[in-house]
């Protein structure tokens, strides 16, 4: 096994080029003890709502808090169905049914991971009340499409913006397309913070009111409580360090960027691999980098293990679409119900990028991926 040792994402590298900033934003708060809704909390919702123009902005404590209180704020009450995608992280439709909703699944594009225009408009029903499309990777969904479905039915949109931090579809924003657009701070996203964190970004005054009265149990005045609630507060603490990553999150998504054309210049003449794809004018922010081995599952999982013990991390997002997680069971879906998400799954992986990561780094991955290729089937 080699020393070489590269990650899905270096946190620690990361770190060590601001770590004075981050140490002195931490320090001020806990010389403020300011750890509820502190100043920082509405200095990084200011700056957020800048950076996405939009009118609100209100952080919660996680991704999936965001999702769940977005979807109850933008009127998904028990019974609704809300359509989404099959290939996505468990979180998704989690908050579906966390709101109350039930999730209808609808196949995938084949060559950007989203959820598919088409397969939406097969799936609308007199009980649908909101579509929750997934920006994958860091590549935006096909947004000019689902607006125009969603304003003809009537429907809400909620963006899962979770991998998305910075994507752009035709010059503007993810997350804004729709009613509402939810944030993840995860550390391992984009933005990341140093624990779970998230927002919600909307220009609607009443869903930004209804999200800010949600979050912290429903009250509209203190202990006085209009609507059942949650304790679901983005900490001070992690505002602080998001405010210093704000500074340079521009410049780390451009970063992202590069290293992704780099992987792709390296790895596009390889017949058996399919590099990710750019649609136009989608701006991808690659918070994953997600490759497909086009001879299917076996080798996909060799190539995996075989990077694993040569020290590369590498990842498969997501190896059991959601339609076939046992715990939707009661959906009573089946394997076949999905085919190109099902697809997917089984070719797709994800190899390490962030900012900081080398040339040389991309350029070994690379050497062993070729490597590993040769000794799969
Ligand atoms: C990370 C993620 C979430 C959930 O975010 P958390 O902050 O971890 O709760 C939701 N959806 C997608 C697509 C994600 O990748």
């Amino acid at each position: 096994m080699r020393k070489t040792k590269i990650p899905l994402c270096d946190l620690k590298k990361q770190y060590s080029r601001i770590r004075h900033e981050v140490d002195a934003a931490v320090k001020k708060v806990f010389k403020d003890s300011d750890f509820i809704m502190g100043k920082d909390v509405s200095l990084l919702e200011n700056k957020v709502a800048e950076f996405f123009r939009v009118k609100y902005a209100a952080g919660v404590a996680s991704g999936t808090d965001a999702l769940v209180l977005a979807l109850i704020a933008a009127g998904v009450s028990p019974g609704d169905e809300v359509i989404t995608t099959p290939f996505t992280f468990a979180a998704t439709v989690e908050a579906i049914v966390r709101a109350g909703g039930i999730p209808i699944f609808a196949d995938i594009e084949d060559d950007t991971y989203n959820i598919s225009p088409d397969e939406i408009e097969k799936k609308i029903t007199r009980k649908t009340k909101a579509i929750l499309p997934v920006h994958l990777y860091g590549h935006p969904a096909e947004m000019s499409e689902i607006r125009r479905i969603a304003r003809g039915k009537k429907l809400k949109i909620v963006e899962d913006c979770a991998q998305a931090f910075g994507a752009e579809y035709k010059g503007r924003n993810v997350g804004t397309f729709g009613d509402v657009g939810c944030l993840s701070f995860f550390p391992a996203k984009n933005l990341g913070a140093s624990g779970d964190g998230g927002m919600i970004i909307t220009n609607s005054a009443g869903v930004n009111e209804k999200v800010s009265i949600l979050r912290n149990h429903g009250f509209r005045k203190k202990n006085f409580q209009i609507m059942r609630g949650f304790n679901s507060r983005l900490d001070t603490v992690h505002a602080a360090v998001l405010l210093v990553k704000m500074k340079y999150i521009r410049k780390w998504i451009d970063m992202r960027i590069k290293n992704a054309a780099y992987y792709s210049k390296l790895l596009s003449h390889l017949p058996e691999i399919e590099v990710p794809k750019v649609r136009r004018g989608a701006k991808h922010s690659f918070n994953y980098y997600t490759i497909r081995i086009r001879k299917g599952r076996k080798n996909r999982d060799f190539l995996e293990k075989f990077l694993n013990k040569k020290g590369i991390a590498c990842g498969v997002y997501y190896p059991r679409c959601q339609h076939l997680q046992k715990s939707l069971a009661e959906l009573g879906y089946r394997k076949g119900d999905f085919p190109k998400s099902e697809k997917a799954s089984a070719e797709i992986l994800t190899l390490p990028i962030y900012p900081e990561m080398t040339g040389k780094q991309i350029e070994f991955v690379v050497g062993e991926i070729k490597k590993g290729l040769k000794r799969a089937d």
